[in-house]
């Protein structure tokens, strides 16, 4: 039977970003310089194809850290790569485990501008979402109070701070970036003082991942967008797309999760992976629709991307050695 023509739009950047891929590097450097086990304190990022691989190379995930037994208190621990808040490292610290921060250096950067802001007197506004590690990490680089999350333009027409004119705010790294620009702007007109941080807090990878789905979105009968329901750079994509004109947005983990019964007729499919989801999955989708479809691949590339974040110093003699 003749296959229908499908064309897929591929977005370019997508999938891993650099952030991501220095956190998936220290583990895995961690196992080659000190063996397994290593602990990972929460999932490294928000996947479970990389969480899984990792497992099968020895990297053992905790939520806590005395869950770490203290037979193991020599291996390292590392944190992922949203972030902690200041009580984790100093709770590492106190238990004497060796641990290995893989924080995104675009997230230590939200970190000191939020402090920044207080050393100025100003009371903190985070914009992002209530329970998100990343939100966790940046509210704990603060004493309790200083920090109030803002998650929707209705929290920013209700929040009442004592001092109205010493506010300044930092974003979480991953949101839409059109959403962020309503709230900040409903922000600005009841606190025309509040400050802004130095540098914008959306990061490079979410900012690119967001502009090259709004340019593939427009028609596309179906947008399916790589990543897991935990990942808030994966979700934002799927709402992207939709408002850019998608007919469907749809976020998959793997192939198997595609709802061929659902899909149907179409012809043009958009298709872009989230910051923590590895291109070999995308791969899998491409064949999975190249079995039922005649696909035609059309690029939508919006950005190069050219970033790569450093590994922490300890691991660096791996590094060059594995290279
Ligand atoms: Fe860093 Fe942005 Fe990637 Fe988060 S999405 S890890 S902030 S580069």
């Amino acid at each position: 039977m003749m296959k229908r023509p499908l064309t897929i739009r591929l977005c370019g950047p997508r999938g891993f970003c650099a952030g991501v891929d220095r956190a998936i590097q220290i583990v895995v450097l961690a196992l080659k310089k000190y063996g397994a086990p290593v602990y990972v304190r929460h999932e490294i990022v928000h996947n479970r194809y990389v969480v899984e691989g990792l497992q099968a190379r020895g990297a053992v995930f905790v939520e806590e850290l005395d869950e770490i037994p203290p037979e193991h208190h020599a291996q390292p621990v590392v944190f992922s790569a949203h972030g902690v808040p200041k009580s984790v490292p100093a709770d590492a610290e106190a238990r004497n485990l060796f641990y290995l921060d893989a924080t995104c250096p675009l997230v230590s950067k939200v970190h000191k501008q939020a402090m920044r802001h207080q050393r100025q007197g100003r009371h903190v506004l985070l914009i992002g979402h209530a329970g998100h590690p990343e939100v966790i990490g940046t509210m704990g680089q603060l004493p309790d109070g200083a920090v109030t999350l803002v998650e929707t333009e209705e929290d920013a027409a209700g929040i009442q701070p004592a001092d109205p004119t010493a506010l300044g705010f930092v974003t979480q790294t991953t949101l839409s970036v059109e959403d962020t620009a309503g709230i900040i702007s409903a922000l600005q007109a009841r606190f025309p003082q509040m400050q802004a941080p130095a540098a914008e807090s959306i990061c490079y990878a979410t900012t690119n991942r967001q502009d090259a789905v709004k340019e593939a979105a427009p028609g596309a009968d179906l947008f399916l967008i790589v990543g897991a329901p935990n990942s808030s750079n994966s979700m934002r994509l799927v709402e992207v797309a939709e408002r850019a004109g998608a007919k469907r947005g749809l976020l998959v983990q793997r192939a198997s999760e595609i709802p061929w019964n659902e899909i149907g007729n179409i012809g043009t499919l958009g298709l872009s992976a989230g910051a923590s989801a590895p291109e070999i999955i995308v791969d899998e989708i491409i064949d999975a629709f190249r079995e039922r479809f005649d696909v035609t691949v059309d690029l939508a590339v919006t950005a190069e991307e050219t970033e790569n974040f450093p590994v922490n110093r300890v691991l660096r003699d791996i590094e060059l050695t594995t290279a």
